[in-house]
């Protein structure tokens, strides 16, 4: 028998959680971003998945993006960091790349390079996040200079919210984005998951929601994923590999951290943190087992962790698990450990299988 540790991936889900992100997008097109190897989910699964329905991708990685055009992909692709070094450009232009430009380096070395076909581009303004972009006093140059040059197709104006899904808001930000954006008339992006679900009003000409296309909300201290509609693209299932009992003062795991307080009855489960399960996840993490929910004990190990089954008498060994998905929000997961669902994804580990459901 193999290891029962499975991710099930879901692309009926992925496509439902496309047409939920299409209804709020209203004419706006839709980047689906698809970093990280689609966010764990796997990069060509998740592309194959939208086939249909995608206007274009998002990502970061430059074989990912090749990868996509040799699977036949035709949509545009965003490289959402541009390239890092002039001779990738070559490959921005054989794949038709959309790179984005965030700093006046970039601007200058594809002004520099002499391509065969002339490339659109994203010219990414600063507007708060103050991590990549260009700042307002650096932006009539550049336009200017991008204007004039045989080496640019058309240009998008992109920025990034730093706080679309907290308290502040876009607000700021947006009204900066409006104030930069002029009288040039140039089409427009700017809104992630967060920012599309919250702020129609951003959806411009192209949005570029990530975290709800896999089902997880963007938000899930104000609306959970139900709530928004969207749908888990990834179960994560295990089983029980056997119970024991304890009893008072018994303690469980490495550095003993629980103690059981009264006789109790544990499994222990077959995932950990080389599978990409949190090993900050405390004790009281949310689990399924055998379709109820019940919570992690002890700390969680590489292969292994343990959940409480004393009210699930008929648990034993071979019980199903559920580590998120369906029947249990990720981010509830995630709240518990003390993280967001976009890190639980990303971590899921390479020796997990991932089982297409039909
Ligand atoms: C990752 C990313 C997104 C998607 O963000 P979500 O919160 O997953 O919707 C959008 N834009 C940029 C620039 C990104 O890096």
């Amino acid at each position: 028998m193999t290891r029962p540790l499975r991710a099930r991936f879901d692309p009926a889900a992925v496509r439902h959680n496309h047409s939920v992100a299409r209804r709020q997008a209203g004419s706006a097109r839709i980047w689906s971003v698809v970093k990280a190897n689609a966010y764990g989910h796997g990069l060509l699964r998740v592309a194959n998945a939208l086939a249909d329905v995608a206007e274009g991708f998002a990502l970061i990685e430059l074989d990912g993006a090749i990868a996509l055009r040799a699977a036949g992909f035709r949509q545009p692709i965003l490289m959402l960091e541009g390239f890092y070094e002039p001779d990738e450009l070559a490959a921005f232009a054989e794949f038709a790349l959309t790179p984005v430009l965030h700093c006046r380096a970039q601007v200058e070395t594809l002004l520099a390079a002499a391509l065969p076909t002339r490339l659109p581009v994203y010219l990414k303004l600063n507007t708060g996040m103050n991590r990549l972009g260009i700042d307002a006093a650096e932006l009539a140059p550049v336009l200017a200079a991008l204007k004039t040059s045989g080496a640019v197709a058309g240009i998008t104006l992109m920025t990034h919210f730093a706080d679309a899904d907290g308290e502040r808001g876009i607000g700021e930000q947006w009204s900066r984005f409006q104030a930069l954006r002029g009288v040039g008339g140039y089409p427009v992006c700017a809104a992630n998951s967060a920012a599309l679900l919250r702020y129609a009003e951003t959806a411009g000409d192209w949005v570029r929601p990530g975290i709800m296309l896999y089902g997880s909300s963007p938000c899930p201290d104000t609306e959970s994923a139900a709530e928004l509609g969207l749908r888990p693209a990834m179960t994560l299932t295990s089983e029980i590999l056997a119970v024991r009992e304890l009893k008072a003062g018994d303690r469980v795991g490495y550095g003993g951290i629980f103690e059981a307080v009264a006789p109790m009855r544990i499994g222990i489960v077959a995932c950990g943190y080389g599978d990409g399960y949190p090993r900050h996840a405390p004790s009281g993490t949310p689990i399924l087992v055998n379709g109820r929910e019940t919570k992690t004990v002890g700390r969680v190990s590489m292969d292994k962790l343990c959940v409480d089954v004393t009210l699930l008498p008929d648990a034993g060994a071979g019980a199903p698990v559920t580590l998120w998905g369906e029947g249990l929000a990720v981010d509830r997961v995630a709240a518990a450990a003390g993280t967001i669902s976009y890190e639980l994804f990303c971590a899921l580990s390479a020796r997990v299988p991932v089982i297409e459901s039909e």
